[in-house]
Parts: structure tokens; sequence; C-alpha cells
């Protein structure tokens, strides 16, 4: 297990489609395991794979509050197969958008059918925060961010905020 590079935006890979998985291998749990590692090293509560360069439809999430009582969850190739009409509203931030904030609608709940960790077929019912983290994990298997919900003004203002910082930047 290791922790692995987030590419921040702008980055094109981020806006790439994720491809579905055919097979949940040793190859895609060891993705996993660095996944999580990942995520918990940054303290996010989502990750999804393409946001460490790997386009595969792979997610991990942990929304418990508690450090001592780690909740790892895994989702391989989800589709949404119910979304309420209702919409709830969260201050949303993601790894690839650092120190970026806004609020964003989302439907309050919604029904995922996903492979876990060993490839066996779930059905998840969501609702609040895990409704709203999963659908914003989802987007990044479709090359969606968060800012793109948000207004043209907005959201370049994000953008310019992001790329002057990058700039700055020595990676070293
Ligand atoms: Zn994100």
């Amino acid at each position: 297990m290791s922790v692995r590079p987030i590419l921040t935006e702008p980055n094109k890979i981020l806006r790439q489609v994720s491809r579905t998985v055919e097979k949940v291998t040793l190859d895609e749990k060891k993705l996993m395991d660095d996944m999580l590692d990942t995520m918990y090293a940054a303290n996010g509560i989502g990750l999804a794979a393409i946001q460490i360069g790997v386009p595969k439809r792979i997610i991990v999430m942990d929304i418990s509050k508690d450090p001592n009582k780690k909740d790892p969850r895994y989702f391989v190739n989800p589709i949404i197969k119910n979304k309420d009409s209702k919409k709830a509203t969260y201050e949303e931030g993601c790894l690839s958008v650092p120190n970026q904030f806004a609020e964003i609608d989302r439907p309050s709940k919604c029904d995922v059918e996903y492979l876990d960790y060993n490839g066996n077929k779930q059905l998840l019912k969501a609702d609040g925060l895990l409704a709203t983290c999963i659908q914003h994990e989802m987007d990044h298997l479709e090359g969606i961010l968060f800012i793109d919900y948000l207004s043209k003004l907005k959201k370049s203002m994000i953008l310019k905020k992001l790329s002057k910082s990058k700039s700055n930047t020595a990676v070293l």
C-alpha cells in the first residue's frame, strides 16, 4: 500500500471519462488499497481513481467522522439506479480542487449498484452526506468536477486561483 500523488485542476487527465472495470483482480485491489491510503493521507472522505491518474471506474470513500473507527467503502463500476427528486445542499470541496469550497445541490437520496472490493454485486441506498459524496465521486468518472456546476464567473475565479498557486509551487 502506498500514498500516490493527487492530480489537481487544471489537468486534462481529470477531464477524461473512466473505463469500466471488466473484473476485480489483484491489480484493482492494490489500486483500491493505494487509493484509500492516499485519501486518508490527504484527509479526504472520497477519492476516484482518475484523481491519481488511473482512468478506471473505481471509487473509495470513508465518511465516518471518528478516525479510530474507520469505515472504508469501495465502489467498482457504480451506477445510479434511482435518484430522489428532492435536492440537498452541501458545501463541497475536492482533493483535486485544493482549498476551494462551494454549495452544490444534488438529489438528496440515490440507490447505487456497484461491485465491492471482492467483485460482488451490491446495492446501496444512500442519503445525507453519503448520497452527496457518492454523486460527487461518480462525477469524477465522467470527467466532471463540482466547480462545473458553478456560474462561469465563479468557476473562472477559482481556476485563476488554482493556476496561480500552481505556478508558484516548485515541485522538487
Ligand atoms: Zn472530488
